[in-house]
């Protein structure tokens, strides 16, 4: 049976497993799919035992995206644009391949959502990993404006920078106010929902928008779905789609079917 494994730490709490078997059933495929935790600096040892035992892929996950990256012996263009590797496939002349499916997987579930893109205003809050993987497929959405904003700026201004394209820019959080042209969709990639924070946005920017989505998720609406909903944003989303989207697109690497994410969603999201 083809074994493949998500590898993070911690990864106890990592839905991956769930969600390929879902997959696996859903599309007849014989599979095996494990959690391993490296120690902090163990990464390189662990995923090179890993394929040396056969197995066929895997998925990586915080903190060890860049290390992957490393790891490959060759990538994407969208892992080489984002810096970083969530899926390993072993190629068949013993090379490693590495791609960034974070991006595909926000795109799929935006457009599942029926969320516009093209000619959109989109403003994506936070410069950390999450949101280094989504601008250049969010780019290729063409959208009439791309900006990113961040707590400290200048991490914004630096990732704007990674791909020179007018339509994308980088700035701080105190840069955007009521005299910006309001923004079609707004996407929270900081991590502030995790700890029940807010990002510090002035509130008419978020009042503004038509559609908010955040890539954090829960068995609640996060607090910053709840913050746009107060203002009067009608459409908020949570991030399960995207979390299952990109699972989607490495299954689709590693075995070349597509399965259905929509069900997979569903049972997920019973389980929250
Ligand atoms: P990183 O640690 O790489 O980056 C964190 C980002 O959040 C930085 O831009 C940081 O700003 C910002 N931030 C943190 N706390 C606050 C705060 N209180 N106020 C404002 N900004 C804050 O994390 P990732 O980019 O890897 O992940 C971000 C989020 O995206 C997480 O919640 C993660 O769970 C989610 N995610 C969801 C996925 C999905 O499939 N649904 C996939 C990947 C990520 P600064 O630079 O100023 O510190």
């Amino acid at each position: 049976m083809d074994h493949y494994a998500v590898f993070g730490k911690p990864i106890s709490q990592s839905k991956s497993p769930l969600i390929h078997s879902l997959f696996a059933t859903q599309t007849k495929q014989s599979l095996e799919y494990t959690r391993v935790e490296p120690a902090i600096n163990g990464f390189d040892s662990a995923i090179a035992q890993f394929f040396a035992d056969g197995g066929k892929g895997a998925n990586i996950t915080a903190p060890f995206k860049l290390a992957a990256f490393e790891f490959a012996s060759n990538r994407s263009d969208r892992a080489t644009i984002s810096g970083a590797v969530n899926t390993l496939q072993k190629c068949e002349d013993g090379s490693i391949f590495g791609d960034n499916t974070d991006g595909p997987g926000l795109v799929q579930d935006l457009l599942r959502l029926s969320i516009p893109l093209k000619n959109k205003r989109i403003l994506v809050l936070g410069a950390g990993g999450a949101a280094r993987g989504v601008l250049q497929p969010l780019m290729a959405q063409q959208p009439a404006i791309l900006m990113v904003a961040n707590r400290t700026a200048s991490k914004a201004v630096l990732l704007a920078s990674l791909i020179p394209n007018d339509k994308l820019t980088g700035c701080g959080f105190n840069e955007l106010n009521s005299a910006t042209p309001p923004f079609d969709v707004i996407i929270n990639s900081t991590s502030a929902s995790l700890t029940g924070e807010l990002p510090a946005v002035e509130l008419s920017v978020i009042a503004a928008a038509k559609y908010v989505y955040d890539m954090s998720y829960g068995d609640k609406p996060t607090v910053f779905m709840q913050h746009a909903a107060n203002l009067g944003v009608k459409n908020v989303f949570d991030g399960l789609g995207m979390l299952v989207g990109q699972a989607a697109e490495s299954f689709f690497i590693w075995r070349g079917v597509r399965p259905l994410v929509e069900p997979v969603i569903q049972a997920l999201r019973e389980q929250l």
